[in-house]
Parts: structure tokens; sequence; C-alpha cells
């Protein structure tokens, strides 16, 4: 769907647009429990999944379904996420001082107390280690795949250079490597394509990662942004009960993004509105 392509931006090459993680990274956050507890210790909580399509195709989810009849459609909850993008080839801004984090957000969300996913390239983790162990060990966060290095998993995709389909498994889990490296622990095997493009032989040829790919029914707008306020009021207009809103964690590239959260939070708690992560939007 064309629509759900827009959330991505270009700006002097970079796109940013709407992070995961595979069975072993779940065994990770399972903290061995002490010996001498009397009662087995509760079994981690395994992140629901959607069932793989025709030929092991990656299913794809974009918001919570409505309309299922159990009444789920009328629940007033809503995920945000937040994409921390980065590119190999950033290093070298990112040593001269631009800044691809937005710490500011992170602790505002903390402040506001809302659950959230963070879409984590491992380019990402690498260039920001304390802060993805911070946001992967934070049970307010999950941390979920956003590729390795932001290369489009389809073409075109706003001019983003283009990773293999034999390369695509192994890019997804070399940014897993990079979380766990990093010491995050709460990662969840979902996954966002760079700039949202996939197509039918993108969800075949990532198969072997097990992942489910999110999209989402929500864009922010927030990439390149300035006005937070136009920001707001886009995700407010757009955001029905079980929607998945797109929005980003880098600061150079989506400077409105903290200030436009402060507006929405309240506004959607307002209305009812609570905030869950993508893990719990996709349960039942
Ligand atoms: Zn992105």
């Amino acid at each position: 769907m064309a629509a759900m392509v827009v959330a991505g931006a270009v700006l002097g090459g970079a796109v940013l647009a709407g992070c995961a993680s595979p069975a072993d990274s779940r065994t990770e956050a399972t903290d061995s429990p002490t010996a001498a507890t009397a009662s087995p210790p509760a079994a981690p909580k395994k992140p629901p999944t959607m069932a793989p399509g025709p030929a092991g195709r990656t299913p794809v989810f974009e918001r919570r379904p409505s309309g299922d009849g159990a009444g789920r459609s009328a629940e007033r909850v809503v995920a945000l996420t937040f994409d921390a993008d980065m590119t190999a080839d950033q290093g070298s801004r990112a040593a001269s001082g631009e800044r691809f984090d937005n710490p500011e957000l992170i602790a505002l969300l903390r402040r506001l107390k809302v659950p959230s996913t963070v879409f984590m390239t491992g380019r990402w983790a690498e260039e920001y280690p304390a802060q993805a162990k911070a946001i992967g060990t934070d049970p307010l966060f999950e941390i979920a795949n956003h590729s390795y290095s932001h290369y489009a998993f389809s073409t075109p995709c706003y001019g983003l250079p283009v990773v293999e389909k034999a390369a695509m498994t192994r890019d997804v889990e070399r940014a897993f490597a990079a979380f766990r490296k990093a010491g995050a622990r709460n990662v969840v095997p979902y996954f966002r394509f760079p700039g949202g493009c996939y197509d039918d032989a993108t969800l075949r040829a990532l198969a072997p990662a097990k992942v489910t790919a999110v999209q989402w029914d929500v864009v922010s707008g927030d990439a390149f942004a300035t006005d937070a306020d136009a920001v707001a009021d886009q995700v407010l207009a757009g955001v029905r009960p079980g929607s998945l809103v797109v929005m980003h964690c880098t600061r150079s590239a989506a400077p409105a993004t903290e200030a436009a959260v402060r507006r929405i939070v309240p506004e959607l708690r307002e209305r009812g509105y609570r905030f869950v992560k993508v893990s719990e939007l996709m349960e039942g």
C-alpha cells in the first residue's frame, strides 16, 4: 500500500521510516534464578508473533485488527514506536558531533511512563551501546530490529542502498547480535523494514529470520519535521483503537519528536487511551 510507505522521508540521501529478536535473545532474557527458590521461577513471557504466510513468508503486522468480534476493537490501546535509524556511513558524522540518538525523548517516555517499542538499527546499538543497554533492560521498553544499517529490503525505496536478498537474513541477525553485544535483553522478534519498503519476494527471502514484520497505520510525519504541533496534530487525528504509530528516536533527523510526544501522550490519555508495546498490541 502506498500509504504505508509515506513514513519515509529523504534528506541528503538519508531515509527515515519506520527495532526484533531471535529465540536466543529471549533465552538471554531469562535471568537465572537463585538456587534456593522454593517454587520454580515464572517462565519468561514469550512475545507473541504472527504465523508465517504461505511458503514461510514473513508475516506483516500493521495494527491490532478491528472488528474481531471479541470486542477488542473498542479497546483504546495504541502503540508508539520509535525508529533508531543509523547507517554504516553515518559513523563519521556521529564522530563529528551529529546526534543520532535522543536521550531526552527516552527520558520523557520514562517520566510519562509510556510503554513503547524502539525499532533499533544494529549500527545505532554499536554507536550508543550504553543507551541500547539501558533501553533494552528497562521493562518499560522493548527493542525490535530495524536492520543493521538501514538499507532497503526492496526497491525503489527512497534511494537507499539495497541489501541483496541472499544477505537479508544475515543483516537482520547482525542487528540482533549488536543488541546482544550491547547488553540489551528485552528484545522482541519483530522487524521493521527500512523505509517500510518490502514486496512479496522480500517476505520470502526473509523467512529464515523468523521475524514478524511490523508496519504501522499512523504516520507521525516526524522525520525532518520542525513543527512539533503539526506532528502531534497528525498523530492525534490518525489514532484509532489498536493503532500503531511510527515515530523516530534520532535527534538530528527528527528534532520535534520529543515536543510532539509531550502533547500526544496526555491528550490520548485524556481520550481514554492506554499505551502499549507492540508485543501487547499483537496479543490476542
Ligand atoms: Zn528507519
